[in-house]
């Protein structure tokens, strides 16, 4: 992040005389409080400074990379998880079909009769399946998903980071969010997709920016 020369100005008072009331910085620029307001917001947000209650600012010494990486470090699977479109394996790739246009998503997660996950289904698993001479209605999903114990999953509390890894990793678009439990079974409580990746991408940068 670029910062204004009066940003830059405050990091070395800081730097050189923290902890310190914004009163004093505002002070030392010849500029009232309430027009430092904004820049010391910014400053403490992003994390160049820190603020205490009746002691003042000091600089925490951190570059913005090592404040991006920390950032990203708290981003956690269960806060950007989206909700999983799922069918049952006995359903047709018809049916497949017409629930990946209804919910506008590019896969949809296969599940028991126990709504336990069981597979996945992409765009290019209907596709193969179109191809061939049969009636769509006729092919239950089960027979053209990727199943257990290949399906690459992750979990609520994992780092989201991680997550985006194993989407690169396994060339595919798409990981359902399972609950960590010791039953048998994997209850699939969220999806993580390329696209919410992208949006993940997007608030870092715009939190950095603010
Ligand atoms: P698309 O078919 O839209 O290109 P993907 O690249 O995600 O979507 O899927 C490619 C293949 O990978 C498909 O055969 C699909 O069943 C499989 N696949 C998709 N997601 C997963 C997953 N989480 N774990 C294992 N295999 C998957």
């Amino acid at each position: 992040m670029d910062l204004s020369k009066r940003q830059q100005q405050i990091i070395a008072i800081v730097k050189e005389s923290g902890p310190i009331t914004g009163e004093q910085i505002a002070e030392r620029l010849n500029l009232t409080r309430a027009t430092l307001r904004p820049d010391l917001a910014i400053l403490t947000m992003v994390g160049f400074l820190d603020a205490r209650p009746r002691v003042g600012y000091f600089y925490t010494g951190k570059t913005g990379s090592e404040i991006i990486t920390e950032k990203l470090m708290k981003y956690k699977v269960e806060t950007f998880q989206s909700m999983p479109i799922v069918v049952k394996e006995d359903d047709s790739a018809y049916d497949a079909i017409s629930a990946m246009f209804l919910s506008d998503v590019g896969t949809l997660f296969a599940v028991d009769q126990d709504n336990n996950l069981v597979g996945v289904v992409s765009r290019k698993d209907l596709l193969r399946a179109s191809i061939g001479n049969q009636v769509l209605q006729d092919i239950p999903v089960h027979i053209i998903m990727t199943r257990m114990p290949n399906v690459a999953v992750c979990y609520p509390d994992e780092l989201l980071v991680e997550a985006a890894n194993r989407l690169i990793d396994k060339q595919i678009d798409s990981l359902p969010v399972i609950e960590r439990s010791n039953e048998a079974g994997a209850k699939v409580v969220g999806r993580i997709t390329k696209t919410t990746i992208t949006k993940a991408f997007v608030e870092l940068a715009r939190n950095e920016l603010m």
